[in-house]
C-alpha cells in the first residue's frame, strides 16, 4: 500500500522547492513501487544491490534508480549497466571500481559524494578531511567515466530538531564551497538531504534532492 495522499502532497512541495523526490522502496515490494510508477513517479532508491536488480528486472526500464546504501567494490560491475545515480560514494577506491565498469560499458556514471554530517559514528561518509584529500586526488587524478554531481548526507537519528538543522547547515555550506571553487572536470549541483522525519528542514536548509520511503511506503518492518 502507497500513501497516494501524502505523495501528492509531497510533490507539491518539492515543486515549490526545485527538489527532486527520490521514493524509497527498500524492503518494499514490486507493487506498491508500481503504484507509485502509475501516477506518474520515475525516481526510486534501493539500498541493497541484490533486491535493487531483482526489481530492476521486472519493473519499466523507465525508472530512474538511485543507488544510496553502502556499495561494495566488487557488486558495482552489478549496477553500473543500469544505474541512475549512486549517492554513497565515500572513497576514491569506490569510484575508480565505478569507473572501470562504466568504460567497459562506454557509460559515464553521475555520483554523489556521502558526506559524514550525523553525531553517531555508524553512519558511513566522508569528513571534511577525508573529503579535501578524495578531491585533491580526483583533481590530480581524473576518472573518465564517472562524474561526480554533488554530495549527499544523513542526520543524525535524533528528536533535537536544532542539532538536525546543525547538520544540514554545515552539509550546505561544504557543498558551497566545493561549488566555487569547483572540482576540476565536475560541477556538483545536487545536495541530497532530508528524509521523511526531516525533510522540511532539509529543504529550508537548501536541499535540491529528498529521499523518502516511509511516508510514502508505511514503516518498514527491517530496516
Ligand atoms: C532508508 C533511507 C532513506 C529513507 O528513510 P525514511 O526515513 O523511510 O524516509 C533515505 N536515505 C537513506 C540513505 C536511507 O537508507
Amino acid at each position: 500500500m502507497i500513501n497516494a495522499d501524502t505523495y501528492i502532497n509531497i510533490q507539491k512541495i518539492i515543486q515549490t522547492n526545485k527538489a527532486t523526490l527520490v521514493a524509497v522502496s527498500k524492503t518494499k515490494p514490486i507493487e506498491d513501487i508500481q503504484a507509485l510508477y502509475d501516477l506518474g513517479h520515475r525516481d526510486f532508491g534501493e539500498n541493497y544491490v541484490q533486491e535493487l536488480i531483482t526489481k530492476e528486472k521486472q519493473l519499466p526500464k523507465d525508472i530512474r534508480w538511485h543507488f544510496i546504501g553502502h556499495l561494495q567494490s566488487n557488486k558495482v560491475k552489478q549496477i553500473v549497466p543500469f544505474i541512475h545515480l549512486i549517492q554513497s560514494v565515500d572513497s576514491y577506491k569506490l569510484l575508480q571500481e565505478i569507473n572501470k565498469q562504466a568504460q567497459k560499458l562506454d557509460r559515464t556514471i553521475n555520483c554523489l559524494l556521502q558526506i559524514h554530517i550525523a553525531k553517531e559514528e555508524t553512519k558511513f561518509g566522508l569528513n571534511e578531511e577525508e573529503l579535501e584529500v578524495l578531491i585533491k586526488t580526483l583533481n590530480h587524478t581524473p576518472l573518465s567515466n564517472v562524474s561526480i554531481i554533488g554530495f549527499m548526507g544523513i542526520a543524525s537519528f535524533t528528536n533535537d530538531k536544532n542539532q538536525i538543522r546543525k547538520e544540514f547547515q554545515q552539509l550546505k555550506q561544504l557543498f558551497n564551497q566545493y561549488q566555487s571553487h569547483s572540482i576540476k572536470n565536475y560541477t556538483p549541483h545536487i545536495l541530497s538531504m532530508g528524509m521523511s522525519s526531516d525533510y522540511t528542514i532539509a529543504l529550508e536548509e537548501g536541499s535540491n534532492m529528498i529521499r523518502i520511503g516511509s511516508l510514502l511506503f508505511g514503516i518498514r518492518e527491517t530496516i
